[in-house]
């Protein structure tokens, strides 16, 4: 019985990879358009990171990361988000000496214990954007329009974008004390985890997917109507900027993401067609973010999205994939004694710039045809005594079977045709 990959985690195979090469090449390609930088963190950090950066009765920190000693028994985490690495890397390195408002991406794996399900994984890729330094209303729609632009450039149609306010930390007090008591007389009839969370931050409760809070959440008192003045034009600054981009948008006054450090601007975009995991990216600014990690107060806003689900949205629009190139040249031999003579020609070929490959396997001229046919060789160039003798080779175009001898110094001419 051979091992298993482990539940929640999937291999990316050869067949599927250009799909994955497809969508990192659009990301990086939108983003540099629009000035971000790319940072690699590691894949784990101290726990710490986490707990005090994405909040400690948040779904993440409380049920959902990878958590282990080192051998010296500090604890780590596998990376659950990639927002309070990157601000940890932004105070580390200094990067606030670099430039004021500083515009970073990242890409790679994320590792969340959730259950599995479709379009959810343990080990998933994100692509996020974050620009620090800047408490401008334009940097948060900036930042939707990049996100947009890439979903564009990949052929995603109907595309919803819900946007909300979730207010500041002097206005959010006095919003979580309407809503603690709007919901103490309707308690009993919260589930085990918002009876907690009323406790504990009441706000998450608006977050719960459960049918029986989601009707006690419905009427609940909504942050929109209680921002304080920089707030509520922060807020409306950022409509404004989207209405002035004929953007489409819903406001949606419950929308809160599961994350404690979200500030003024959070939004989420949905793809209709994948169910109960529809969204497929979101974000939000978070200005207390830094400070919080042991910087000075530096404003900055954010997203994030998730690779997996983005697939799965362009396969469900039938977006076609862009299609495999093939090899450019085979070399084939007739007989296993010109392989020497075919192998120096192979690394030739490929020192041209032109991709190549022959078969080790001691085959038949037609076993090798048949290898170069399933790989999607343009051409085959094939080494056999007869020719050699005179210092040619066969020549053959694989789609039409038109084949000539060529002189080996020729090759090379022949394949830039
Ligand atoms: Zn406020
Ligand atoms: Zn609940």
């Amino acid at each position: 019985m051979f091992i298993k990959v482990p539940k929640g985690t999937q291999d990316i195979l050869p067949e599927d990879i250009l799909k994955w090469y497809h969508i990192e090449d659009m990301i990086k390609e939108i983003l540099n358009k629009y000035g971000y930088k790319e940072i690699r963190t590691p894949y784990f950090e101290y726990t710490d990171l986490f707990i005090r950066g994405i909040g400690e009765s948040t779904d993440i920190v409380t049920k959902e990361m990878f958590t282990f000693p080192d051998r010296k028994g500090r604890s780590l985490t596998l990376r659950p988000e990639g927002t309070a690495p990157v601000v940890r890397a932004y105070l580390e390195n200094r990067m606030d000496r670099i430039s004021k408002v500083i515009k970073l991406f990242y890409l790679g794996p994320m590792f969340r214990c959730e259950k599995p399900q479709a379009g959810r994984f343990r080990q998933f890729n994100q692509f996020g954007i974050e620009v620090i330094g800047t408490k401008s209303s334009a940097a948060d729609a900036e930042v939707i329009l990049t996100v947009l632009d890439v979903y564009k450039k990949l052929g995603l149609k109907n595309l919803e974008i819900l946007i909300n306010s979730v207010g500041c930390k002097k206005c959010r007090v006095d919003y979580v004390q309407k809503l603690k008591k709007y919901l103490k007389d309707k308690k009993d009839f919260l589930c085990s985890e918002c009876k907690e969370r009323y406790n504990k931050n009441p706000l998450r409760v608006l977050d719960c997917k459960k049918d029986s809070c989601k009707k006690i959440i419905e009427i609940a008192p909504v942050i929109t109507e209680n921002l304080c003045q920089e707030c509520e034009s922060h807020f409306s600054e950022v409509k404004s900027y989207l209405n002035d981009q004929k953007i489409v948008f819903h406001e949606d006054p419950r929308l809160i993401r599961g994350l404690d450090y979200y500030t003024k601007t959070a939004f989420e975009i949905i793809s209709g067609g994948l169910g109960a995991q529809n969204a497929i990216g979101g974000g939000g600014r978070y200005d207390d973010l830094v400070e919080e990690l042991g910087g000075k107060p530096t404003p900055a806003v954010g997203f994030a999205a998730g690779i997996e689900r983005m697939i799965i949205a362009i396969d469900q629009q039938k977006i076609k994939w862009p299609v495999e190139k093939g090899l450019d040249i085979f070399v084939a031999k007739v007989n296993e004694k010109n392989k020497d003579t075919a192998f120096r020609l192979l690394q030739k070929i490929r020192n041209t710039g032109l991709s190549a490959d022959m078969d080790y396997s001691e085959g038949s001229l037609k076993s090798q045809m048949r290898i170069a046919n399933k790989i999607g060789a343009r051409y085959a160039v094939i080494v056999g005594e007869e020719e050699l003798s005179k210092n040619m080779v066969i020549f053959r175009n694989m789609q039409t079977k038109e084949q000539k001898e060529i002189k080996i110094d020729n090759i090379i001419d022949e394949l830039s045709l």
